[in-house]
């Protein structure tokens, strides 16, 4: 029988192993290996600002595991998913922009504008936003 703390680190050097191989930009940085401006976390999800903000308030929301695109959600990420919304409104009450209002927005593929493939939560807010969206 292999002892508990040998299988917890022949599994996070696999995790870690993964990770690097898969080169996912938003994988590193919930794995603290690329810095980013990290404004709550949790076992979960992680919320950082946009490098390349849209309004005053610009996050983004991420899981933890590695979800390509919403078109890659499981059934079985029913609970994340809600976890990640409940979160969003979480960090809106925490940036102040909850009364005044935001958008979230998340880009699926090539002609929704998705450029990084990793599964995010985008929150916009701090200024008036323009409806229908570009
Ligand atoms: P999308 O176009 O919906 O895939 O959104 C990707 C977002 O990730 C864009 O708004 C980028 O500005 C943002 N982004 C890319 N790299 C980083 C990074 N290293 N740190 C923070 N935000 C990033
Ligand atoms: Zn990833």
């Amino acid at each position: 029988m292999i002892p508990f703390f040998i299988q917890k680190l022949f599994f996070y050097t696999w995790w870690k192993g993964k990770m690097k191989m898969c080169g996912c930009i938003f994988c590193k940085m919930a794995s603290h290996e690329i810095p980013a401006n990290i404004i709550y976390e949790d076992d979960l999800c992680m919320v950082f600002e946009d490098i390349n903000p849209q309004a005053p308030v610009h996050l983004l929301v991420i899981p933890k595991k590695h979800i390509t695109s919403l078109n890659d959600a499981g059934d079985d990420d029913g609970n994340l998913l809600g976890h990640l919304l409940s979160t969003v409104a979480h960090v809106a009450k925490e940036k102040k922009i909850a009364g005044s209002g935001y958008r979230t927005v998340i880009n699926t593929n090539a002609e929704a504008g998705q450029t990084v493939f990793h599964l995010h939560i985008h929150v916009l807010g701090g200024r008036l936003l323009n409806w229908p969206p570009g």
